[in-house]
């Protein structure tokens, strides 16, 4: 366990800052935007400490660490009236640039500081800019990375032994990672497993340090790496795409039959939890997520499916070949950046979007709104 008194307790965002002379990716490191998950915050310290020790050489860019949430942090809880990591959409962004600071609530005023060093790091790149968000959960589990659905953040992705999951995303508006894809940048989400485990520093630690080597920011790995990674399952998929999400509410008396683990096989029919309405099954064979056995959350579970090579290499080849003007021809509707069906699209449609990138977002059971993200921009290096 992570003792209470090894949390980072300096009140401190900046978690450390490594610039090489030779230009190349800036790697930002954000730990703890949920403050009561400080793993990240100790391997981004732990990384950054032995990048300035010189005990591994960072030959070109620079990585810097910020911790999130501070103020939660502090507090030891996930955010203090907010959850920070939904607070990322444009229109919100907006809303605290044009606000003055005095009026801001706890988690705004933690955003306004994020954003003012996440833009200065943004302006001084020499090169690609890539943030890691780093999280755990409280139920445990299988590590996993959640990339928003561009080329680029899955590539990152699979440089890890960790499953990734598309699709995951989907559901969610306002994370980091999605605004960093905005902003014309990469955003690669990574969970590692249980809050206190200290399995989950370092499985961070050692995914900041293989995606240093995957950018050549380093010429070999520190042997810790193999190490963490030797004690991810060898079982688990390499990429998995979300199927289904079982929604829970605090009245229906949800609770999960015991002993489903993470990314364990299900069949469809199969009973894997009971509430008020009786049996809940599954309704797809597929791979169990997340099964909720805390008393709090939203989410029961969630089943993925495998995804296949050929899948993705073919979502490669179309979103590369501007295959997104096809789904014209499915009856949508371009407006600015967004596609709109009056009516539901069939099933081809959807897995059309899915593999070209869409985020869907049904606006009342009929209309369906569909946006992707853009891939990051190649910028010319700067001196
Ligand atoms: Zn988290």
């Amino acid at each position: 366990m992570i003792a209470a008194d090894a949390q980072p307790g300096e009140g401190q965002r900046d978690l450390g800052d490594v610039q090489a002379e030779a230009p190349g990716p800036t790697v930002i490191v954000i730990a703890a935007i949920h403050g009561n998950e400080p793993a990240g915050v100790l391997a981004a310290r732990q990384v950054i400490a032995a990048l300035q020790a010189g005990s591994t050489r960072l030959c070109g860019g620079r990585v810097a660490g910020l911790v999130g949430n501070l103020g939660a942090m502090q507090a030891g809880v996930r955010g203090r009236v907010r959850d920070l990591n939904r607070a990322w959409t444009a229109d919100q962004i907006a809303a605290v640039r044009a606000q003055h600071p005095d009026a801001d609530d706890p988690e705004q005023a933690e955003q306004r500081a994020l954003l003012g060093r996440l833009e200065d790091l943004f302006e001084t790149a020499r090169g690609p800019v890539v943030v890691l968000d780093l999280h755990t959960t409280s139920g445990g589990g299988p590590p996993f990375t959640v990339p928003p659905d561009t080329l680029a953040a899955r590539r990152l992705g699979l440089a890890l032994p960790f499953p990734l999951i598309l699709g995951l995303l989907e559901s969610v508006d306002g994370t980091v990672g999605e605004w960093v894809t905005r902003r014309g940048h990469t955003g690669l989400g990574v969970e590692t497993g249980q809050h206190t485990d200290p399995q989950a520093v370092s499985l961070h630690a050692a995914t900041i340090w293989r995606i240093l080597h995957a950018l050549g920011q380093i010429d070999a790995e520190p042997p810790e790496v193999a190490q963490a990674f030797a004690q991810v399952p060898a079982d688990l998929p390499s990429v998995v795409v979300l199927a289904h999400r079982h929604g829970v509410t605090p009245g229906d008396g949800f609770h999960m039959r015991p002993g489903y683990a993470g990314f364990q096989r299900v069949r469809r029919g199969e009973v894997l939890a009971f509430d008020r309405a009786g049996p809940v099954v599954a309704p797809m064979t597929g791979r169990l997520l997340m099964p909720l056995y805390q008393q709090q959350g939203s989410d029961g579970f969630f089943v993925v499916r495998d995804v296949r090579r050929p899948w993705l290499v073919a979502s490669s080849v179309l979103r590369r070949a501007g295959g997104h003007l096809l789904v014209r021809a499915l009856g949508a509707r371009m407006a600015e950046e967004e596609l709109h069906f009056d009516r539901p699209p069939g099933a081809p449609a959807r897995a059309l979007l899915v593999l070209l990138g869409y985020r869907r977002q049904e606006l009342d059971g009929q209309r369906l709104r569909a946006h992707r993200l853009q891939e990051p921009r190649r910028r010319p290096r700067r001196r």
